[in-house]
């Protein structure tokens, strides 16, 4: 928060001067830092970089100086969501393995129960699929892929 020498409120750095009296200005450095952090919010939250690039010149960044910070907010994102994929890509090889042992076991003709051991391969063999090939994807692209976004957000809302 910054406070105005001149009506003695505090105001968020997301004004460019002070909400009251207008002519209090934000003092350039921390503006700059919200602008920055704001910017990274945006890009991390799926807000097209041309869209942010244009927010930033707007708000009194250079062409230069927002094409830097929007390229490398976006770049951070990129290898950030490929990591996830990279962790994504090795559950499933996990799934995949446990269901290749759960069919060898089926096969093998063990007194085993079942039905129990087919629902675990086919929940193993199924997430196992989806989990290695979206992580695949997302390693490739960056980008997380609509469908594993959407699962995501499910599980994000159960969760919390
Ligand atoms: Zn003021």
């Amino acid at each position: 928060m910054i406070n105005c020498t001149n009506c003695n409120i505090a105001f968020s750095p997301s004004f460019a001067t002070c909400p009251r009296c207008k002519s209090f200005e934000t003092p350039p450095a921390i503006r700059n830092r919200y602008l920055t952090q704001d910017a990274k919010n945006r890009i991390s939250d799926g807000q097209p970089s041309s869209d942010v690039r244009d927010y930033l010149i707007a708000n009194g960044f250079s062409d230069a100086d927002a094409d830097a910070l929007v390229g490398d907010a976006a770049s951070g994102l990129r290898s950030e969501t490929r990591g996830y994929g990279f962790r994504r890509f090795i559950v499933g090889v996990l799934m995949l393995t446990l269901a290749g042992l759960f069919a060898a076991v089926l096969q093998s003709g063990a007194r085993v129960r079942g039905s129990g051991f087919a629902i675990g391969f086919m929940i193993l063999a199924g997430g196992g699929l989806l989990a290695a090939f979206s992580g695949v994807y997302t390693m490739l692209s960056g980008r997380e892929s609509k469908l594993v976004g959407k699962i995501l957000d499910q599980t994000d809302r159960f969760n919390t």
